[in-house]
């Protein structure tokens, strides 16, 4: 099989092209992270994207450059709950019929917010690679598109756009700290950034509890690992044997990955709600896990940290926010 390249001109017509579906989202400055650190910090926010997360900009890239048949046909995904969500939403905004299947681990308040954007709710397996191969089965039987989370060069360049955004929103932009999973996001992130400027790190973050691309490019082979409950339940899941682009390319383009543990977690979600007021699921949050708890070296002046989702349940998020104490 011949392996088209994702490009930065790829991103560039991500961004034109999914503009109707999903917005600009704002970057602020963290005034207590970048005190705390003495450099400027800025957190991208994604937690305020249409559908609670960045997924959707991957999901509308991918589904605006359906061909009119496929687009009759439908399409079929497999989502550890925000994807199935972007998905399910674009979907519905172009008339298009989407089955959407979702393992028992999946939240069950983003179980239903997918339900009620009209998409057909498939649940099946304990877990996000059970619930792959079950997809990968309708997806035959049905003739449908599949709509890949992360290892699809429409995806990554969807998600991509964030990284123009970053380049022309905070120019001085030394480091970038991405949170983690297939790799879809991180690898179109720095492919825009390092396509603009080879010198800008890329810093992937991932939880401790089950980190499949952490312990891949350790192994430098693809390897499986035992998916564990974790407070990043959107980070949860394998990045596939059948793996084609996301592994490679973090492999050549990301500078670094780091692991946050479920406490450190607790503690920037309760920071995030805190101090910046920002509801952030445990998934959406390790990047600033990871700067608060000082996980990486050699920041440079200039970071961002990319918070990439709010959909956490939110008797979740005051369990935590009791813990942690920022909340009686
Ligand atoms: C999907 C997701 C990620 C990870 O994205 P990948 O492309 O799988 O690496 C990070 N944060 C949130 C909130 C997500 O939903």
């Amino acid at each position: 099989m011949s392996i088209r390249e994702v490009s930065l001109t790829d991103v560039h017509h991500a961004h034109q092209r999914i503009r109707p579906l999903a917005i600009r989202t704002p970057l602020i400055e963290s005034q207590q992270l970048s005190e705390m650190l003495g450099i400027r910090l800025g957190l991208k926010l994604e937690n305020l994207q249409v559908t609670g997360s960045f997924k959707v900009r991957g999901a509308a890239n991918k589904l605006l450059s359906l061909s009119t048949q496929e687009s009759e046909r439908g399409v079929i995904t497999v989502s550890s709950g925000n994807h199935g969500r972007a998905v399910a939403y674009v979907a519905r905004r172009l008339g298009i019929h989407a089955v959407i299947c979702l393992s028992e681990a999946v939240p069950p308040g983003k179980v239903e917010v997918i339900q009620g954007l009209g998409a057909e709710v498939v649940i099946c397996g304990k877990t996000y690679d059970e619930a792959a191969e079950e997809a990968q089965r309708i997806q035959n039987d049905r003739g449908l598109t599949m709509v890949h989370p992360f290892d699809d060069p429409l995806i990554i360049a969807g998600q991509g756009t964030i990284g123009l955004e970053l380049l022309e929103d905070f120019p001085q932009i030394s480091t970038a700290i991405v949170p983690l999973s297939g790799g879809g996001l991180i690898s179109g992130i720095a492919l825009a950034l390092k396509s603009t400027d080879p010198s800008i790190q890329v810093i992937g973050v991932t939880m401790e509890r089950g980190p499949a691309m952490f312990q891949s490019l350790r192994a430098g082979k693809i390897v499986e690992v035992v998916e564990e409950p974790t407070l990043a339940d959107a980070l949860a899941g394998g990045i596939g044997f059948d793996n084609v682009y996301t592994f490679r390319m973090v492999q050549e383009y990301v500078d670094d990955t780091v692991l946050v543990s479920e406490e450190e977690i607790a503690g920037a979600m309760a920071f995030a709600l805190e101090k910046h007021r920002l509801i952030v699921e445990g998934g959406g949050v390790v990047g600033i896990a990871s700067v608060l708890y000082r996980k990486v070296k050699g920041l440079g002046e200039g970071v961002v940290v990319v918070v990439s989702g709010a959909n956490v349940e939110l008797s979740t998020l005051f369990e935590v926010a009791r813990e942690q104490g920022v909340l009686q």
